[in-house]
């Protein structure tokens, strides 16, 4: 059995000093008997597929049919403590984002000059003033955020990769995900097992926010709409949230539409309701928008202007997207920001969340963050402002890239960050048409919140259930979808 400290993880420190290979035991003995995987991976296999763990096909697309999305045969170990202190801290979190997005001066400041260099963080922000400036139609804001933690072995506590307010994905798939596992002990003989796996109900959780948000606008006839990509792979997951709100409420419907079918099929009334294909929006879910290759034209920044004037809630709307953006996150983080929007004591506990950020403005305090990344490119991450994973840049490269922009104003689209050393341990990784493989991996804990409120008003905070994402350890960033990385659940250990 897992647990934590220095029985059972052995620390292996590189020539920085910095702590890279410590290991964490599995949640059981590692490999399993041959003849007992063998008799495991069809039944895993099996429930997931027929639980909707799913995912279209990215080659050789077919509506007709689906793959298995890529798992983790056992749950991950994580530790209990850090799990817990996430879990408590999200409605704070909630929070925090919430009155950084409707803090105009704080994200001006902050954005001023990555809008200079960065295309598509200005192209948000021109949508955000314009907004501003003829009078913001609907005060009420949904969030569906997702904070990303991994546990930090030098550090030996969670440690924050980043906050998603936009498109926060898998808490369906998640969800099933935990089921999977419980019946993958069970089928194990392991029920003993049983209390270490938390419930996760993120799926209702996201799902009851929109609901929220629903009711919040008043008008029984309205929908929801889903803003979605032209070709949605990750399926499963968003029609899983349809299907959870029809269950919870009968009453709603739920519309999909990409950016360019809102473009031409979308409009608004002189008092701005949204109307799609006839339907007056209530609610607007974004699962796409967030990045510049889902807007192919001037159309669909015209559809998300549209959609941001409107009276539709929206899930995000464009100041929680601007405030989900890489470069606030580092601006929050700076000494003494927390409590402007938080108690001392709720600052002093979110702060505790945050590793070392770094501006890369043209500032003496820039240089010193390029100057520090040169020295030692593997202690950290270069990141720009993009989302959905595969955009940062990691060692050696930190220094290429530097190296190029370091001197011109380019570099003010990036930050810099402390990179996180997680812990390592073992699982299998199943993927569909592939034999099942013992690998080494590291996991990243997303833990969703959900906020619905005004500026002055927050209706509600709340935690709303928990992901866990694992990746081989030797890769720098595992998307599900690109396939380095999988499904999984937590294994809490104390
Ligand atoms: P995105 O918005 O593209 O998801 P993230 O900041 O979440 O950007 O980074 C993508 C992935 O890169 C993360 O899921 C994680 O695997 C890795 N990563 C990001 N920041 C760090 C960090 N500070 N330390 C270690 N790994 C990181
Ligand atoms: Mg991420």
């Amino acid at each position: 059995m897992a647990t934590c400290g220095s029985l059972c993880c052995d620390g292996d420190f590189d020539k920085d000093g910095v702590s890279t290979t410590r290991t964490i035991q599995s949640c059981l003995p590692l490999p399993l008997p041959v003849e007992i995987l063998e008799d495991i991976v069809p039944k895993a296999k099996d429930f997931a597929i027929l639980h909707g763990a799913g995912m279209r096909y990215r080659t050789n697309y077919d509506p007709d049919s689906l793959q298995l999305a890529p798992f983790f045969l056992l749950p991950s170990a994580f530790p209990r403590r850090e799990f817990e202190r996430v879990v408590k801290l999200q409605s704070i979190v909630n929070i925090l984002m919430h009155r950084i997005a409707h803090d105009y001066q704080f994200l001006k400041d902050a954005l001023e000059k990555t809008i200079k260099v960065d295309d598509f963080t200005r192209r948000l922000w021109d949508i955000y003033t314009t907004v501003r400036e003829e009078g913001v139609s609907q005060l009420i804001s949904l969030g569906m955020f997702r904070c990303d933690y991994f546990y930090s072995v030098p550090s030996q506590i969670a440690q924050q990769v980043e906050i998603n307010t936009i498109a926060s994905s898998f808490g369906a798939l998640a969800a099933r995900i935990s089921v999977m596992h419980r019946y993958v002990l069970g089928e194990l003989r392991k029920p003993e097992l049983l209390g270490h796996l938390p419930e996760n109900d993120a799926l209702a959780g996201l799902c009851g926010g929109m609901i929220a948000a629903w009711d919040a606008y008043g008008c029984p006839k309205a929908v929801i709409l889903f803003v979605v990509e032209d070709v949605t792979y990750n399926i499963c997951d968003q029609r899983f949230h349809e299907y959870e709100i029809r269950r919870q409420r009968p009453d709603i419907h739920v519309i999909r539409r990409n950016l360019t079918q809102i473009s031409q099929r979308g409009c608004l009334t002189s008092d701005k309701r949204l109307i799609i294909d006839g339907d007056e929006i209530a609610v607007v879910y974004f699962r796409a928008g967030y990045e510049p290759g889902q807007y192919h034209s001037e159309a669909e920044w015209e559809a998300r202007l549209t959609v941001e004037r409107s009276k539709a809630i929206k899930s995000p709307s464009i100041h929680y997207h601007l405030a989900g953006t890489k470069k606030v996150q580092q601006e929050i983080a700076r000494p003494g920001v927390l409590n402007k929007f938080l108690s001392d004591s709720e600052a002093k506990l979110v702060s505790q969340l945050f590793t070392g950020l770094y501006t890369l403005d043209m500032s003496p305090e820039g240089d010193q963050a390029v100057q520090m990344a040169m020295e030692n490119p593997e202690r950290f991450v270069l990141k720009p402002q993009r989302e959905g994973g595969g955009n940062n840049v990691y060692g050696q490269e930190i220094r290429t890239v530097l190296e190029k922009i370091k001197d011109s104003q380019e570099r003010e689209a990036y930050i810099l960050m402390d990179r996180i050393r997680p812990p390592i341990q073992q699982n299998y990784l199943i993927r569909a048409h592939e034999p099942v493989k013992l690998v080494e991996v590291v996991s990243e804990l997303g833990i969703f919140g959900t906020i619905l409120g005004t500026a002055k008003d927050i209706q509600f905070s709340k935690f709303a259930g928990h992901m866990l994402r694992t990746k081989l350890s030797s890769v720098n960033e595992g998307g599900v979808a690109a396939g380095l990385g999988a499904l999984d659940s937590v294994f809490l250990f104390d």
